[in-house]
């Protein structure tokens, strides 16, 4: 019925997240409906994070800016850094507005099936970050999952022989339960009833 181009929209926009080719279908209608005001608009914003998309050189977060909006922000408490999985988790309890420290992005976990290996992450950032001194407590947010449970085993063994306190979010977190899903209740208790590693 449509087009090879509209065709090839609907195609692209049904495999992002939370989309399937239904809701991309009436996406793209809206879309060529309203050119004016929501078409061009989309493009503009696309265009420019896609022109200016960087990763944070300290934390890993994504952002327009390298150090990232959370990096930048003078409030926070640079003593105290949450260690997450994914860019996800990082912005799940930025939602939550509850953590007012800063994060390290590992960018992944341990997997011996899906062939991550230490290297693969940022496990050695972390590391120099905690010997430039000035961070007192790192807070393990790993997702409850084998998986999860193990990089934070591991990044806690790197990081044994060093002053820094080591903390686990208290599991509350349900086991296979990623943080994104986690209600902010749920975070809340998790970040508040921290336990030592
Ligand atoms: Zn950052």
């Amino acid at each position: 019925m449509a087009s090879p181009e509209i065709d090839q929209l609907t195609q692209m926009l049904a495999k992002l997240p939370g989309l399937g080719p239904r809701s991309a279908r009436r996406a793209v209608l809206h879309l060529l409906k309203k050119r004016e005001t929501v078409l061009v608009p989309l493009m503009a914003a696309l265009a420019n994070v896609n022109e200016r998309l960087t990763t944070c050189s300290t934390c890993g977060n994504v952002d327009t800016r390298d150090p990232c909006g959370v990096c930048r922000d003078d409030r926070r408490d640079r003593s105290l850094v949450c260690v997450v999985e994914e860019v996800a988790d990082l912005w799940a309890l930025e939602r939550s507005g509850l953590f007012r420290g800063v994060y390290h992005v590992l960018g992944g976990r341990l997997s011996a099936l899906d062939g991550v290996r230490p290297e693969d992450l940022g496990i050695e950032t972390l590391a120099s970050r905690v010997a430039q001194g000035g961070i007192s407590e790192i807070i393990l947010a790993m997702n409850a999952t084998l998986e999860g449970q193990t990089t934070a085993h591991y990044v806690a063994d790197r990081l044994a022989t060093t002053s820094v306190k080591i903390t686990q979010l208290a599991h509350g977190v349900p086991v296979g339960g990623e943080l994104d899903y986690l209600d902010d209740g749920t975070l809340a208790q998790a970040l508040k009833a921290r336990l030592p590693v």
